[in-house]
């Protein structure tokens, strides 16, 4: 059963005003407003628990990360049905994205149990060494605090109230204060019931977990302006995202701003691997453009193609493709807009060509294939912006040399996914050096969309794709962002934490 409210350190409260949940099926719901009051409390009840939240052993941290999974699981049909009317999103994709989550809480549970992202070090001390002696110096990673969390619209569990960032900060030992999506408010608050039953299950302290409501633009300046949050985990939008970015340098106590921003995702086919399969990646590339609504920031939007009898076959095999896609929800009324304008804007672009594409109703997006010559994408950085929904783009390069130079010219990026086969390996070896400096994934003979949840992945990029400057926010080495290292220089044995012991 919904409340409405906010989750404030154990108790549903009231914000200040109210807004409605703008639901696909069913009816909309009023849930109360965020409000800064509501933000200060919140946080100083993070801040009081963190002490104790930190101190506990690391088993008993992956049995709350475990029993929050447990909780999540036991009313998943109920997360489904609202998240659903929510969002649009299929029960079949949020079945899958909630066992991603509960997956994602049990990795992390794992991953803190056997103490390896502790990065424990160890100089022993040298009384005897000449000319100085050397003082017996301990290294390990330490939680920052209290760590505030905006949930991500496309993803309403797995990067939302107990997604990735809250799990990541909640093995670290850092309390979570989430500011919910306004997308899917009623979602967000079933979740916060199962976390607010696994804090009562293990013991918890209450502030260790709150949820703060959309509805108020004044919640999200004021969680990431607050002197008692440590650092701060955002997936959204540029724009916004850059904005709370800027706020967060421009406190007097600049805090880690880790945000997950846009990204077009480039994808190359070369020409052997063209030669051979064009029409099969042209398919493969419109299913993963396409999927989801196209609401993924690894939507591979732009596929760059040597000019040919090959790329022929790949434009129609896409195009053939996306024509068998009916139109479906976006997650948001203003997503679709920006969608509208998005694809609008290539339409009248100069040097631009639509395969195929037409406007939808309402809150619905259908695919749009665009069509253009490497030259002129160099020549209009305005081509190079995110359209986020199923929009692809098809940049045609007179040759490898030209391919290059288009790759050359992104900005920071997720991915960059390269179709390759044997005879390819002598541009591909300078087409992953470009790669490199621009990628936070580099993918070969497959699509960005799908992302892992393991030890190797890395979901970031150089910005503008991420400001994770140096990190992941996806993996088990997401929760490096919510630890720092201390070192401990001849500390008495009896003072070090345990596990340093
Ligand atoms: P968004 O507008 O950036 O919102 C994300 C979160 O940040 C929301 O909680 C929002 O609060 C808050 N926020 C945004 N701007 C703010 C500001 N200036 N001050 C305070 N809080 C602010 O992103 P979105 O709603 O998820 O989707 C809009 C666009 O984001 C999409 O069209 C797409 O381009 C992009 N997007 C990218 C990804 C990705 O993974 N890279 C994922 C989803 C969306 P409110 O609830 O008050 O709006």
């Amino acid at each position: 059963m919904l409340t409405g409210k906010h989750l404030i350190a154990g108790r549903w409260n009231d914000g200040s005003g109210t807004f409605r949940s703008d639901t696909i099926t069913g009816d909309d719901r009023t849930f109360s407003a965020g409000s800064v009051e509501l933000v200060h409390e919140a946080i100083t009840a993070a801040d009081e628990a963190f002490p104790v939240y930190s101190a506990l052993s690391r088993g008993t941290r992956a049995g709350f990360l475990r029993t929050i999974a447990e909780e999540i699981d036991a009313i998943g049909s109920q997360i489904t049905a609202i998240g659903s009317a929510e969002t649009g999103l299929p029960p079949a994709r949020l079945e899958g994205e909630r066992s991603r989550t509960t997956g994602q809480l049990r990795l992390f549970a794992d991953h803190i149990a056997d103490g390896l992202y502790l990065d424990r070090r160890h100089d022993i001390a040298l009384p005897d060494r000449k000319p100085v002696p050397r003082p017996d110096i301990r290294l390990m990673q330490r939680p920052l605090g209290p760590v505030a969390v905006f949930g991500a619209s496309n993803f309403p569990l797995a990067f939302s109230t107990a997604g990735g960032d809250t799990a990541a900060a909640l093995a670290a030992g850092c309390p979570v204060v989430v500011k919910g999506h306004s997308a899917h408010p009623g979602t967000g608050e079933l979740v916060a019931q199962a976390i607010e039953k696994a804090i009562g299950r293990c013991g918890m302290p209450l502030g260790v977990f709150s949820l703060i409501q959309g509805g108020n633009r004044a919640v999200g300046h004021a969680l990431v302006q607050h002197p008692s949050i440590k650092a701060v985990g955002f997936t959204g939008s540029l724009a916004g995202g850059r904005s709370l970015f800027d706020l967060a340098m421009a406190r007097p106590e600049p805090i880690p701003f880790f945000g997950e921003l846009g990204s077009i995702n480039p994808m190359f086919v070369l020409p052997s691997a063209a030669k051979a399969r064009a029409a099969d990646i042209g398919r493969g590339w419109a299913g993963s453009l396409s999927q989801g609504v196209g609401q993924f920031c690894t939507n591979p939007g732009v596929a760059i193609v040597v000019a040919g009898t090959d790329a022929g076959s790949f434009v129609k095999a896409a195009a053939e493709e996306l024509q068998k896609i009916s139109p479906a929800p976006m997650l948001t009324a203003s997503i679709a807009r920006s969608y509208r304008d998005g694809t609008a804007a290539l339409e009248t672009a100069e040097g631009v060509t639509k395969e195929m594409g037409q406007i939808s109703p309402d809150r619905a997006a259908a695919p749009y294939l665009f069509r253009t010559k490497a030259r002129n994408w160099l020549a209009n950085p305005t081509l190079h912006s995110e359209v986020f929904g199923p929009s692809g783009i098809i940049v045609e390069a007179s040759d490898v040399r030209d391919l290059l130079e288009v790759a050359r010219s992104f900005e920071g990026q997720l991915t960059f996914t390269v179709h390759l086969d044997d005879d390819d390996c002598g541009v591909a070896r300078e087409l992953l050096l470009i790669a490199e400096r621009k990628a936070g994934r580099i993918l070969c003979n497959g699509y960005p969309t799908g992302v892992e949840i393991c030890d190797a992945m890395v979901h970031g990029g150089p910005y503008p794709a991420s400001t994770n400057f140096g990190a992941t926010s996806v993996g088990t080495m997401s929760i490096r962002r919510f630890l720092r290292p201390v070192s401990y220089q001849n500390v008495p044995e009896s003072l070090l934490p345990d596990d340093l012991r």
